[in-house]
């Protein structure tokens, strides 16, 4: 393979020390699988912010584009007011550079805690495609009598044809690429009798936002009908809630709007162990501008400094970053290494119920590479 230039933003809290563990297990796999591969540091986030006054430089952004890939760690301050970064940093690269798909594997694996009993490793194990660069988050919409008694405020959520079928397309690719691992265990017999070996279920609220998720419906049933293979659903939002608590068992792919996504993904990282656990890729699938890679959580100020921050979400979302690429075989290597501590019962961060530091954890993962 050739030389992978990696943008690095480690960013505040916990980002830059989970961020350096993840480094540390891409290096011991990419020395072991021969990957070539060069770090390109940014210092960006809440810091810098209150250091420079600098959110993201026209300069920093010009270099982090010409890097093939974008990994990150976290960015978000107490000091910093609401908005700035996350609309000057996170949103502003994930729209820029076309990441229009959020894609947030939901897997428990065996050994980590799920917090719903009775339910385990066999029933959790999904994909949420999150629409990346539309909806609620465009930031279109205003006050009107702003600091009135009267005030309003609008915010607008923008759906597009070609965006909506994008993201649903990919969805439905993302269930034809799991069939290689066998068909879904929540179809029916029935169901496999007619063909169908996965499933992709569309999250929505079609009965209320009855403008921009009929244009959702509309395109996802005409999408789905060029993959007889997966089984297409539908569920409202509401009762996806519901249902990811009660029944995870019968989601496979799941394929939602910006907001949506950005909901039901905590509650997925909570069904896989907490958010200490969950990764996730802002891609973009065409590749004319890199993706970047960031564990779901955030800077954790709460936890930030003290060295117990779950490094794990970080590594696995470094694995992302390596499927990306086509480094697939290093990037299972990395979750079985994951897999094979989990299962151990130990090291594990507080977070899991255990005592040890990031760095601990970091170790355990490099010795079981
Ligand atoms: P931000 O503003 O950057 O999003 P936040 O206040 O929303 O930060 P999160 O980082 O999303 O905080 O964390 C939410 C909760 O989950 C916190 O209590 C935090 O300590 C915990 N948490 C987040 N990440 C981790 C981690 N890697 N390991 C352990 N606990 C974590
Ligand atoms: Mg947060």
């Amino acid at each position: 393979m050739s030389l992978l230039k990696i943008g690095v933003i480690p960013g505040d809290g916990v980002g830059p020390e989970v961020t350096e563990v993840g480094l540390g297990i891409l290096e011991k796999v990419a020395k072991r699988d021969g990957l070539v591969y060069e770090l390109h540091p940014f210092d960006l986030g809440g810091e810098r912010f209150l250091r420079t006054g600098e959110v993201l430089p026209q300069a920093d952004q010009d270099r982090l584009r010409a890097c093939d890939v974008i990994l990150l760690g976290a960015v978000g301050h107490p000091g910093v007011p609401p908005g700035v970064l996350e609309k000057g940093i996170l949103l502003k690269l994930r729209f820029d550079f076309h990441q229009y798909i959020n894609l947030r594997p939901v897997r428990l694996f065996p050994g980590a805690p799920c917090p719903v009993t009775g339910k385990g490793p066999d029933d959790i194990d999904m994909v949420v495609v999150r629409e990346n660069n539309e909806d609620l988050y465009v930031g279109a919409g205003g006050f009107t009598y702003k600091g009135t008694p009267e005030e309003v405020a609008i915010q607008t959520s923008i759906n597009t044809r070609p965006g909506v079928e994008r993201c649903i397309r990919y969805a439905f690719d993302a269930a034809r690429g799991r069939a290689a691992r066998g068909a879904f265990k929540g179809l029916s017999e029935a169901d496999k009798a007619g063909g169908y070996t996965r499933q992709v279920t569309l999250v929505a609220k079609t009965n209320v936002l009855t403008f921009a998720h009929d244009l959702w419906m509309r395109a996802f049933n005409e999408v789905a009908a060029d993959y007889p293979d997966v089984k297409p659903g539908y569920m409202h939002v509401d009762a996806c809630c519901m249902r990811m608590v009660t029944n995870p068992e019968w989601f496979d792919v799941i394929v939602t709007t910006n907001m949506f996504g950005d909901i039901i993904t905590d509650l997925g990282a909570v069904l896989q162990g907490g958010m200490g656990l969950a990764a996730s890729g802002n891609l973009n699938p065409t590749k004319t501008a890199p993706s970047m890679f960031e564990p779901v959580h955030g800077s954790a100020p709460d936890i930030a400094g003290k060295g117990i921050a779950n490094p794990l979400a970080a590594i696995l979302s470094t694995a992302m970053m390596l499927d990306h690429v086509g480094a697939t075989p290093s990037a299972d290597r990395i979750r079985r290494a994951v897999a094979r501590v989990l299962a151990a019962g130990a090291p594990k961060t507080p977070d899991l119920g255990g005592k040890a530091s990031t760095v601990e954890v970091g170790n355990a993962v490099r010795d079981a590479l």
